[in-house]
């Protein structure tokens, strides 16, 4: 299927191509890149390539959600010592501020219960 694209969205840009980033992975359905102000000593964010708003419409691609956990647990691995945390924000007030679906992948060292 061909991939949707905002063109005013920020993660839509990045996938593109069009705002730099620090890519740690890609393939053909997902791309992962460090988050501009990590709140872990590693932060990564695994984005679809596709523009979904949230992790309710990515729950509606279930082979691709289970990429980006599978994504997730493999950088994990390649970047800290295996152990992560997996957030999806979703909506305002639970902290969303890019609508375009992204899993925050938390490593590194002890992380704080209840940091992110
Ligand atoms: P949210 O609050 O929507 O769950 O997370 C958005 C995340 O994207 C934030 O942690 C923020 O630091 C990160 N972010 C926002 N804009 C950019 C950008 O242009 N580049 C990168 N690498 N991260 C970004
Ligand atoms: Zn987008």
């Amino acid at each position: 299927a061909a991939i949707r694209v905002d063109p005013e969205c920020v993660f839509c840009r990045i996938v593109a191509g069009d705002i730099p980033s620090e890519r740690v992975h890609e393939d053909e359905s997902v791309i992962a890149f460090k988050d501009l102000s990590p709140k872990a000593p590693v932060h990564v964010l695994v984005v679809p390539r596709t523009h979904l708003r949230d992790v309710r419409e990515l729950a509606t691609e279930p082979s691709l959600l289970a990429h980006v956990a599978s994504v997730a647990g493999d950088l994990a691995a390649d970047l800290a010592d295996g152990d992560f945390r997996l957030v999806f924000n979703t909506g305002a007030h639970a902290g969303q501020t890019v609508f375009h679906v992204h899993a925050h992948v938390l490593a590194g060292g002890e992380l704080a219960e209840g940091e992110m």
